[in-house]
């Protein structure tokens, strides 16, 4: 049977208080108790449906965590202010002194900064792994180990992840599998593929209107549970928790998310495949020449396509910085950071986004400076945007 990550939200009913159609805001930071002994109850996790204060949760935040968890499979989850809000607190709530990780090396620039730089501070050592090699991933575990971390569709590579594979990897060693889906919301389901926690930075697709940040954990109700303990849960404690009327919004835009994860994957493959026909060197998984093009089909929701985002090899920093100026001169899209936007996005991740990797790193990985990540945009006339962004690229000279 297949899984349909958009009917498992379509499927959730919620009304506001007064019979609205989305469910009401919860616009307060602490809640009043009936009674004191409910109060002491629920600082002791024992009083089901109370709220007590916003950072521990609020209704708003419980709305989106349920949906984001009907679309991973997952039995709940809980959101936070933003990805990095969500990926920090659930890699400390497993490792401590002495623990170790096993990181995929492709991964994005500030959690890969948080591993290499940050955790070793409290004695957590991160070995970075080729996460497409299974026997380097197997070779790097020790008995410390407890958590596997990877990315679906890898930032900025694009490498695909084989979670079934490493799922049984990470259960034959008793390890915790986490990815992060933020690349692939839909079309991935990585909790159905053997998974225990399934990560997303809302900032990106998930939200789509580039106007605010978020994050979410996906995973057992335990582990949850764990995180928003008010003695020792790396949620509660660490503070990084949505605003009710950012989750609110964020529900809001999670409605139209199929249609946009579809257009979003039609228009990358249709440029995917013009660009590799006009002989740039172009990375999309939906590409037979992607090395993991025959993972990814196994993996995948069909209909929701191989994603959004794409890389193109333009020869040389300059080059690329130029292309991307002019692309912008012509509204084709905008210079920045960051994903899933209704326009294209698009930036050299060398020096940007990825720019934590050291530089010999980062060649060693095929991180090359003229490599620009693109994020396709929700653009009605595809092939008239090919068009203005394959003359962009005569005049600077990547196409003749
Ligand atoms: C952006 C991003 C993050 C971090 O999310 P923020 O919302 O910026 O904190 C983590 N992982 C991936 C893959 C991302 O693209």
């Amino acid at each position: 049977m297949s899984f349909d990550p958009a009917n498992h939200i379509q499927d959730l009913q919620y009304f506001g208080e007064f019979g609205g159609v989305n469910p009401s805001i919860s616009d307060s930071s602490t809640y009043t108790f009936l009674s004191a002994k409910t109060m002491f109850d629920t600082f002791e996790g024992n009083a089901e449906g109370c709220y007590l204060y916003s950072r521990h949760s609020t209704p708003s935040n419980l709305y989106l965590g349920q949906a984001l968890a009907a679309m991973e499979g997952t039995q709940t989850a809980t959101v936070a202010a933003t990805g990095m809000g969500a990926i920090t607190p659930a890699l400390l709530q497993y490792c401590g002194a002495g623990d170790h990780i096993v990181s995929s090396r492709t991964i994005y620039g500030g959690t890969y900064a948080f591993l290499k730089n940050f955790t070793p501070r409290f004695g957590i050592e991160t070995s970075f792994v080729d996460i497409t090699n299974l026997e380097a991933v197997a070779a790097a575990i020790t008995p410390s180990t407890k958590v596997l971390y990877c990315e679906s569709v890898s930032n900025p590579l694009l490498e695909v992840a084989d979670i079934t594979a490493l799922a049984e990897l990470a259960k034959k060693h008793s390890l915790v599998l986490m990815v992060d889906n933020t690349f692939a919301p839909l079309s991935i389901a990585p909790h159905k593929l053997g998974a225990d926690i399934v990560l997303h930075s809302l900032t990106k697709f998930i939200n789509g209107s580039s106007d605010t940040m978020g994050g979410v954990i996906c995973g057992s109700q335990e582990l949850i549970d764990q995180l928003r303990n008010v003695n020792d849960g790396a949620c509660m404690l660490l503070g990084a928790s949505m605003d009710s009327l950012r989750a609110a919004s964020i529900l809001k835009n999670l409605r139209t998310l199929h249609i946009r994860i579809k257009q979003h994957s039609h228009n990358a493959m249709y440029l995917a495949q013009k660009f590799e026909a006009d002989g740039l060197k172009t990375v999309y998984p939906g590409l037979k020449s992607h090395p993991s093009h025959e993972l990814f089909s196994r993996m995948m929701n069909p209909e929701y396509g191989y994603g959004g985002m794409l890389t193109i090899d333009a020869g040389d920093l300059e080059t690329a910085n130029k292309l991307m100026e002019l692309m912008q001169e012509r509204n084709l899209g905008y210079l920045a950071v960051s994903l899933g936007f209704y326009k294209t996005l698009f930036s050299a991740p060398g020096s940007s986004t990825s720019s934590e990797i050291p530089l010999e790193e980062q060649a060693q990985m095929g991180l090359t400076d003229g490599l620009i990540r693109f994020s396709i945009g929700l653009d009605n006339d595809i092939k008239r945007t090919y068009e203005m962004m394959r003359q962009c690229m005569v005049e600077v000279g990547v196409l003749s």
